[in-house]
């Protein structure tokens, strides 16, 4: 508590100023946190009580708490639109909004994120060039990533030898931290080129 000072904390301050007051005079202060009044009789008197003993205090508030504040409330609104992005390529791979790391190589990084949104020139080049959507011959859909990676049965041999397993999910391989053989199966299926 060396740093605390009267500007920057102006409410622990009188509190640690009250403390040491009463010590001094020879009170034993125990301090209780109590985590709610949900289910404690007399909560709506508690309620009331300590919204007066905050209007009555009449202490400006630091910056660096209204920062705070005022970051943690943008957070929680952007979280809350974020949710219900369901349809989202991105949002159903990334459901916190926390910053992720970049990779250090800027090609690997640049193709790990068009993977990550769901948009790749293989995928998405027709609507430029205005021509039908790439259809996958073996299974007769429309070729996305999510087929690509996930779903096409043609690639469940390269899937088992990088991934151990036929069976997968974006999440599994985009995530965070990327799967370590991700790119090499991109390799392996012909596909990382064409991203
Ligand atoms: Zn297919």
């Amino acid at each position: 508590m060396t740093s605390l000072n009267r500007f920057s904390h102006p409410l622990k301050f009188n509190i640690l100023e009250l403390h040491d007051r009463l010590t001094t005079k020879g009170f034993t202060i125990l301090f209780c946190w109590i985590p709610s009044h949900v289910g404690i009789s007399g909560n709506e008197l508690a309620d009331n009580l300590a919204r007066s003993a905050t209007n009555s205090f009449n202490s400006p508030v630091p910056v660096n708490d209204v920062k705070k504040y005022v970051k943690s409330i943008l957070h929680s609104k952007w979280l809350a639109q974020w949710d219900l992005k369901n349809t989202n390529k991105l949002q159903s791979i990334k459901r916190l909004i926390d910053c992720w790391p970049s990779l250090p190589i800027r090609k690997l990084d640049t193709v790990l994120t068009r993977l990550r949104i769901g948009h790749t020139r293989f995928t998405h080049r027709h609507l430029l060039l205005g021509e039908p959507a790439p259809l996958c011959t073996a299974c007769q859909c429309q070729m996305t990533v999510l087929h690509i990676l996930i779903e096409c049965r043609q690639f469940n041999h390269q899937r088992i030898r990088c991934f151990h397993s036929s069976s997968i999910t974006l999440k599994d391989i985009l995530h965070k931290d990327p799967h370590p053989q991700l790119f090499t199966f991109l390799r392996m299926i012909g596909f990382y080129s064409l991203i």
